[in-house]
Order: structure tokens, then sequence, then C-alpha cells
């Protein structure tokens, strides 16, 4: 049975933890996540733990990414759990600060991303969502330095934003996309996915079916427009109230007329009752 993770709690703990491991040349992968961990998560402490040979898991729900109409004060909170999970894949260290340790009193500083954080994607529907992303996942990156980053492709414009932003702000850590994990039916795991009533659960894979649909009459040389068109009327009809069905440059993120202008993403928002999913695939 691996060894318990260590856990740091604050930034000078984290610092003295980290500073052997360093001096040993080890290298070390981070993974940023808010707990209430899943499989999705799981796939990529896997991919760190290949990658490096120390592996730090951030928990930290982030109160500076939730507007206050949204779940911050009910996000899933399960750190016991998280801990036996992240044992089993033999993770050396949770970070795991409390919010007073990550912003404390005076905090005044924040990362304003730009480029494919002002897109009109999750943007539009959360415009304080990606300056507390940036803000969070800077930090976290300079407080643990880590030789790799890892993200998962299930929130897809947030690995732009932040594959971008430490480009800009020469972090060195290299950002790694991992891709979706998903339910048998299709649906992306979600630490949200547990508000979903039995029957909202049974209709939430409609999203990512229209998106494989979708993909498929593109890839056939159907109209990327009225594609587009006839999957957001099927997500409606099941039921969903859409923020977006977008078909998207794979790289900026900025509308695409059709395949030959580049790589397409298909990339979706939708409200099943209270809970808001999102999904993505490439085209
Ligand atoms: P979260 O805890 O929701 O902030 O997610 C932490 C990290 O896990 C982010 O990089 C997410 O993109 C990634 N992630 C969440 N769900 C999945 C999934 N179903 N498959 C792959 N990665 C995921």
């Amino acid at each position: 049975m691996a060894r318990r993770p260590r856990i740091s709690r604050t930034v000078p703990a984290l610092r003295r933890a980290l500073a052997p491991w360093r001096d040993a040349g080890d290298r070390i992968a981070l993974v940023p996540t808010m707990g209430a961990l899943h499989d999705g998560h799981l796939a990529l402490v896997k991919l760190a733990r290949k990658k490096a040979e120390r592996v730090v898991v951030s928990v930290f729900v982030n109160p500076a990414q939730f507007a206050p109409h949204e779940d911050f004060a009910t996000y899933p909170r399960t750190f016991d759990r998280d801990l036996g999970l992240l044992q089993k894949l033999d993770v050396d260290m949770v970070w795991a600060p409390g919010v007073p340790d990550m912003y404390p009193e005076g905090f005044s500083t924040a990362v304003a991303p730009k480029g494919p954080a002002l897109v009109g994607l999750e943007d539009k529907f959360r415009p304080h969502f990606f300056g507390g992303v940036a803000t969070v996942v800077s930090k976290l990156l300079i407080q643990t330095g880590p030789d790799f980053a890892i993200f998962g492709q299930k929130d897809y414009q947030q690995l732009q934003v932040i594959t971008r932003m430490a480009a800009d702000l020469d972090i060195t850590a290299k950002i790694i996309g991992a891709p979706t994990v998903r339910e048998k039916d299709g649906l992306a795991m979600s630490s949200r996915n547990v508000y979903l009533s039995a029957e909202e659960r049974q209709t939430a894979p409609t999203l990512n079916r229209v998106l494989r649909d979708v993909a498929s009459k593109i890839n056939a040389g159907r109209p990327v427009g009225a594609s587009v068109k006839q999957g957001l009327a099927i997500i409606e009809r099941a039921g969903f109230k859409v923020d977006y069905l977008e078909a998207r440059h794979a790289q900026t993120l900025e509308p695409i007329a059709s395949k030959k202008a580049g790589p397409i993403r298909l990339l979706v928002a939708a409200k099943l009752g209270k809970t808001r999913l999102i999904d993505n695939i490439g085209v």
C-alpha cells in the first residue's frame, strides 16, 4: 500500500517540503483541482505520475472564480475521501491551503487574461471566472514551481487560457492537456454531476451525443452553421437551457465557418434544472 500523501496547508510548509525533492533533481508535476475527485481528476494524476518523480495535487475550492450567485458554499467537499484516492495513486503531496493562506488580508493583485479568455463562450456567462482561474493558477504555479502542470480538456477554454497565460508570464512549467474522461453513456465526468436528479442524469448524455452528431455531420461535408443549429434545437428539445453551442477554431477559439479555416472544436454549455454542464470535442 502506498504511503499517505504529505499534506501542506501553508506556503512556507509547501516550500519546505518541495525543496529537498528539487535538490535531489526530482521533477515535479502539479495537478490543480477543487477536490470532489472523480476518475477524470484521477486520469490527470496518473498522467502526472508517468511524467515526473514527484506528484503534487492541489485541492482548493477557489472563491475568486465563483460569482456570488454561484455554488461556492455548496460545492462538494470530500477531502478525506479524496486523500484515500490520491494515496492509492501514490501521490507525494497534497497542497491544501485555506482561503486566508491563498488570499491573505490585503490581497490586491489579479491576473486579467485576454485572448482566449474573451471570446464569448464561458466568459460571456461567467465574466468573473477566468480572472479568478488565472489568478489562482498563476499562484499555484509560482508556489509549486512544477516542471509539468496537467489540466483537463473537459474545461477546454480554461486550458487555452492557462496555456496562453503561462507563455505570456514566462512560467516555465509545461502545460499539458489531458483528454476528457466520460461515463459509459458519454457524459463528461464532473464534480457537479452529483447535483443532477435521476431524471436529469438520464437526459445529461444528450450533450455529448449531439456534439458527436454535429462533428460527424461537419466531417461528412455538411455546413458548419446549419449542423450546429440543428444540434442546438435537439439539445433544447431535450429540456436544456443552452448558454452556447458553437464551432470555434481549436486554438484561438475564434468563430470558424468551415473546416478549411482550421481545426474545429465544438463547445457547449447548458443548464439542466439548476445544474450547468459543459462539454467539448474536436472535429
Ligand atoms: P476541477 O476540480 O473541476 O477544477 O477540475 C480540476 C481539473 O480536472 C481541471 O483541469 C479539469 O479540466 C480536470 N477535469 C475535470 N473533469 C474532467 C474530466 N471528466 N476529464 C478530464 N479532466 C477533467
